[in-house]
């Protein structure tokens, strides 16, 4: 049953931001002060409690470490909310909700992410919206007491996302994020029209599981016209390396150089996973359609789908850290774990 509480995740971002006077930069404050520029926080209908990091960071300092802390502080707290909302900086907002969405596996309740364009102490703020509207939707429950939306989201500017289909694609209007392979889960205006038909139903009857372990030895790297053997030769042997997302042309396409399917595929034959994401926005990679995509398959390349890169990297980090099997790896990314990718030709 509901307990009519969420948790608020204060990680920094620019939402909780001031100017430092000495270099004019904007840069985190403390939670303290975030309450203080919001007096509608006490009309909010539900209980809201704060869990701050010690140190407030701008989102460009997010690592795998501190997604394990929240994990931690999620698990925590887990049976004494309804639901949790996490403030973070924008720039790496898709990356953290969708190494979320993998880390915390049936996730029976609503983790909402969001923040803000222009700092809350500004008059024309986009973050007090974001976060009164993420309160309520992280709080939201159908009449049997489950929850409306029961998935690592972002919200922002109006539309509520699946965290791990969504990618930041503006640095300057308020309208910051977008999911171009999925619909919005929920279209917020005047009220707030979910979608039920597209949000995830977890299995109720078992609890959520936690995974804490990241692994890192994994690369991103985009094709380009005139890219130089040389340096993929040098980026695909490096020692450690285990996992790459690769960005390739349209749906999923590469140039025809036997250098670069060689190495490839030697790539693939020492247990390194490579993953095609394609450099569109939107769409999916079908990697049979062109002759460049075939002869990548050939190369043991296993396609992304419809992925965005954010949650390519994310998936594989997650795989990697509680796999050496680099077979099942493989498999395992050519199946949606929690929504993330449509499964096409
Ligand atoms: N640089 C900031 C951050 O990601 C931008 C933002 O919050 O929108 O923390």
């Amino acid at each position: 049953m509901p307990t009519g509480r969420v948790l608020l995740i204060y990680t920094g971002g620019t939402i909780g931001m001031g100017r430092n006077p000495d270099t004019d930069a904007l840069e985190p404050l403390d939670f303290n002060h975030l309450i203080q520029q919001m007096p509608e926080f006490g009309g909010i209908p539900v209980g809201v409690d704060a869990y701050q990091f010690p140190e407030p960071i701008d989102s460009s300092d997010m690592n795998p470490q501190l997604w394990a802390r929240i994990v931690e502080i999620i698990v925590g707290h887990y049976d004494r909310y309804d639901g949790f909302v996490i403030l973070h900086g924008t720039d790496t907002m898709a990356f953290t909700a969708s190494a979320l969405s993998f880390m915390l596996e049936n996730l029976t309740k609503p983790v909402i992410l969001t923040g803000s364009q222009l700092p809350i102490n500004q008059l024309r703020t986009d973050g007090k919206e974001n976060l009164i509207t993420s309160i309520e939707i992280a709080a939201a429950h159908h009449a049997d007491g489950t929850p409306r939306v029961p998935e690592v989201c972002i919200y922002f500017s109006g539309k509520l996302l699946r965290g791990n289909r969504a990618t930041k694609i503006n640095s300057e209007g308020f309208n910051a994020f977008d999911s171009f392979n999925l619909p919005p889960l929920a279209d917020v205006g005047v009220n707030i029209i979910y979608h039920d038909d597209l949000i995830l139903r977890p299995d109720y009857e078992r609890p959520m599981t936690p995974h804490f372990a990241m692994n890192t030895d994994v690369v991103v790297f985009t094709l380009f016209p005139g890219i130089q053997e040389e340096t993929v030769r040098y980026l695909l042997t490096s020692p450690d390396l285990r996992g790459v997302v690769m960005r390739t042309y349209g749906s999923g396409n590469a140039p025809q150089l036997p250098w670069l399917m060689e190495v490839l595929a030697a790539a693939t034959a020492r247990g390194i996973v490579i993953i095609n994401i394609t450099q569109c926005a939107a769409g999916p990679v079908q990697m049979a359609r062109y002759s460049g995509g075939f002869l990548l398959k050939n190369a043991g390349v296993i396609s992304g789908y419809d992925s965005t890169v954010e949650c390519a990297i994310a998936k594989l980090m997650h795989l990697l850290a509680h796999s050496n099997d680099a077979e099942f790896i493989r498999q395992q990314m050519c199946r949606p774990l929690c929504g993330e990718i449509t499964l096409n030709a």
